[in-house]
């Protein structure tokens, strides 16, 4: 009789019960259900986490372990490593061997963590070495040194051409590396007291660029990000008076903008490190400050930094 027979159509599989019938339903089998959809979503997702998980974990675990490698070799070349600064990297030079070997230590973990690319030009053993020696100077005081958003140094035999720019570069920092020209690195060292110093000045946009520019990253460090807040308190009049035409210590350069006003600011700092304490005594101060280091001091250090290397 109509209205005492279900209907059941040929898609009665999924014939929706009506809410009283549903709720029924799920009281008399409720368990079961429940735990069958559970143990399902739990395999799922442990064979996602395993397809996407392993891999990464291996990939990460081969680095750890190239990188490990890559110190230990550094650190058989240390004795090697000290003639070679001491030769060529006047900072190195002044340091008191306790410095040194922690200088020495620092630069093996910096070296290990990076590609080193020679563009057209035979690799040295040196290159590796005082690139990194320049980083390393810049943030002897810092905990975070390795600079590890980039992966990649870029080296160029002399001066070179970028993009749509009329005049050469000599190097420059983007997210895909650092760039260098080695005859202008070499120059740079050379003449410890001209505040000419292209590896010191790219090091230092290198590291404004991991900790302002390259978004979240693991080079990130928050406490010198708090402390160039009170660096720029002192350096932004400075810069704002050399937009305005006033001369100072540092190289007219700086007046470009800010990001070359920090990069020449830091170049100046370790290479004319006196002049700059008395002709401009705030800015050196802050960059003491901020840097956690005083170039004029033999250990250089104000404070020991909590990661050692
Ligand atoms: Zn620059």
């Amino acid at each position: 009789m109509p209205g005492d027979t279900l209907i059941i159509t040929s898609s009665g599989d999924s014939l929706q019960l009506p809410d009283s019938l549903f709720h029924h339903q799920l009281a008399a089998f409720p368990a079961q259900n429940r735990l069958d959809n559970g143990v399902l979503f739990f395999l799922v997702m442990a064979v996602l986490v395993c397809i996407v998980g392993i891999p990464f974990l291996i990939n990460r675990l081969r680095e750890k372990y190239k990188q490990k490698q890559a110190y230990k070799t550094a650190q058989a070349n240390f004795a090697q490593y000290d003639q070679w600064l001491a030769a060529y990297n006047g900072y190195y030079k002044s340091l008191p061997a306790a410095m040194r070997q922690r200088f020495l230590e620092r630069v093996a973990w910096f070296i290990a963590t990076k590609t080193f690319n020679c563009v057209n030009l035979p690799a040295d053993d040196k290159m590796p070495l005082l690139i990194s020696a320049a980083s390393v100077q810049i943030s002897f005081g810092l905990d975070k040194y390795l600079l590890d958003f980039f992966d990649t140094i870029y080296i160029m035999q002399h001066n070179y051409n970028y993009g749509f720019y009329d005049r050469p570069f000599e190097g420059h920092v983007n997210s895909n590396g650092i760039y260098l020209s080695w005859d202008n690195f070499l120059k740079g060292y050379e003449d410890y007291t001209d505040a000419d110093n292209v590896g010191i000045h790219e090091m230092a946009h290198a590291l404004a660029y991991v900790n302002f520019m390259a978004g979240a990253n693991n080079a990130q460090d928050d406490a010198f990000i708090k402390r160039f807040y009170d660096f720029s308190a002192v350096a932004r009049p400075i810069f704002s008076d050399m937009q305005q035409g006033k001369i100072n210590l540092l190289n007219g350069y700086a007046a470009t903008n800010y990001n070359e006003f920090w990069a020449v600011g830091v170049e100046t700092f370790f290479e004319k490190s006196l002049r700059m304490k008395i002709a401009m005594p705030e800015l050196y101060a802050a960059m003491c400050n901020l840097l956690n280091q005083d170039p004029l001091l033999p250990e250089k250090l104000l404070t020991i930094p909590e990661v050692l290397y």
